[in-house]
């Protein structure tokens, strides 16, 4: 059997960054990697030529952000593109009304005036609501208070739902009232002109990585650790679990004695949301030149509202929709004809004939894939900020989780696993690891070849 320091389950951007700092550290580390590949929701398809990111694609706010000073330090090309949070304001957008009607300037500002006045009202409702209280709980009371008209009162609110549905792939009424907390924007946002997979790649090189490999028990003793994987077994003094939340609450590893409540009741309280992407490319643009985004409201917008114009990436015009939430989990069944012909249909309905038939297109089902199950953590109704932090235990002092549900800062995101794995590091050394330290360790090692 072979032994090692540390045993290091899932090689996504938290397993890797902890791993790398454990092995700069010194320390005999493994990475036991179910995929054939890194990265695991960091995915670039480069298979047309050009970069299309099936996972991740932005950094949400670069001001004083660690990820932010690693990219720039590998020097990674990025690009602003500044529309997360599913903002209402901020940059050129072109609004259509219920009825499918494009929106003039005066409209357009008075809708986004609206919702930035219900947003406000929000803040102290979300601040007096109870432990149980959904997110819909507390759009509801907001929405009541806000003395608009029952039209615009019904237009924010499908505007509320499908901000969770894209920022937590969750049914408004199953986030908790205060699952939007943490979704601050700090600084510009930028997306990878080369794919963000490059990231978790630079970080793997060098490093002892056993793709296809996939951990179905971990085994707790006295002597220290015991990690299945297939037909084989090693033992560690520490383990670091960096599966998603998804597998963990599928329970497809077993860990043996149970996990104790302190980790086992955040894996069933907190939520794994679905946000699937779909890409089309056309033969020519039909939106406006200066477009970031395509918001459609009301009924027009009921199932698709919402596209993003990343025609910069491939030099190709190209739309960027989501389908994230309930309509997302559902639409995993369909075929990708069947759900790309649903979405030009709500295309046309904005735009007519000018919409031409795709090029190509790119769908994808992270609720189905059960590497992931999901694409992202939640704070579901009746699970807390807490949780997210303390499903990083650690249990017995050596058996550690890291990965995005485990930073309660920023959950859901690339960030929120980079720090996570630092954290894994630093309490396993038990002592810090200095970020530029590290980030000059993964330039020096060189690039692994991408796609
Ligand atoms: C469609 C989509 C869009 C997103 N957009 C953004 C975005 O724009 N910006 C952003 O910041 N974040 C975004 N995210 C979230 C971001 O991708 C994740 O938060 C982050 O990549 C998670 O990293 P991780 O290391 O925690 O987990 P993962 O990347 O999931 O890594 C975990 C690894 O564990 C492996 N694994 C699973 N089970 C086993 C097993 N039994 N044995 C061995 N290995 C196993 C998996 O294969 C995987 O490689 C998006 C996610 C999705 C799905």
């Amino acid at each position: 059997m072979e032994r090692f320091d540390t045993v290091v389950v899932g090689a996504g951007m938290a397993g890797l960054t902890c791993a790398r700092m454990l092995a700069d550290a010194g320390r005999d580390v493994v990475v036991l990697e179910a995929r054939d590949r890194v990265g695991g929701r960091m995915l670039t398809d480069r298979t047309a030529g050009f970069p299309v990111d099936l996972g991740a694609s932005w950094i949400h706010g670069i001001h004083a952000s660690p990820l932010w000073e690693l990219v720039q330090a590998l020097g990674l090309p990025t690009k602003e593109f500044t529309v997360g949070s599913f903002q209402v304001g901020g940059r050129p957008m072109e609004h259509f009304d219920g009825a499918g009607r494009r929106m003039d300037a005066e409209a357009s500002a008075q809708w986004t005036s609206d919702v930035q006045a219900v947003d406000r009202e929000l803040v102290p409702v979300i601040a007096r609501s109870s432990p149980g209280d959904s997110y819909l709980d507390v759009t509801e009371r907001a929405l009541d208070a806000s003395g608009l008209s029952p039209e615009r009162i019904d237009e924010i609110r499908e505007f509320f739902r499908h901000r969770v549905e894209e920022q937590c792939g969750a049914w408004i009424g199953d986030l908790g009232a205060h699952g939007l907390d943490e979704d601050a924007i700090d600084g510009d946002e930028v997306i990878f002109l080369r794919g963000y997979d490059e990231l978790p790649a630079r970080i793997a090189a060098g490093l002892d990585i056993r793709l296809g490999t996939t951990v179905t028990r971990v085994r707790r003793s006295s002597h220290g650790l015991v990690v299945s994987a297939d037909a084989a077994e090693c033992t560690a003094k520490t383990v670091v679990v960096t599966v998603p939340l998804g597998v963990l609450k599928s329970g497809a590893i077993e860990f043996d004695p149970p996990l104790p409540d302190h980790v086992a009741g955040p894996i069933e309280r907190l939520g794994m949301g679905v946000f699937n992407k779909i890409f089309l490319q056309f033969p020519e643009r039909f939106w406006q030149d200066d477009s970031y985004v395509i918001r459609a409201l009301g009924e027009a917008g009921e199932r698709w509202h919402s596209w993003y114009d990343v025609s910069a990436i491939s030099g190709i015009p190209t739309l960027l929709t989501f389908a994230a939430g309930p309509l997302g989990r559902h639409l995993q069944d369909l075929t990708d004809d069947e759900i790309v012909t649903d979405v030009l249909m709500a295309l046309r309905a904005l735009y007519g004939d000018a919409v031409g038939e795709p090029i190509a297109q790119w769908v994808t089902r992270w609720g189905q894939d059960p590497l992931a199950a999901g694409s992202y953590s939640y704070i579901a109704t009746g699970s807390s900020h807490q949780d997210h932090e303390a499903l990083a235990g650690p249990v017995d002092d050596n058996l550690h989780f890291a990965g995005e549900a485990t930073w309660g800062d920023e959950p859901a995101t690339v960030g929120a696993a980079y720090a996570s794995g630092h954290r894994a590091a630093e309490s396993i050394l038990g002592h810090p690891v200095d970020r530029a330290a590290f980030a000059a360790a993964v330039v020096a090692r060189g690039a692994r070849p991408v796609g």
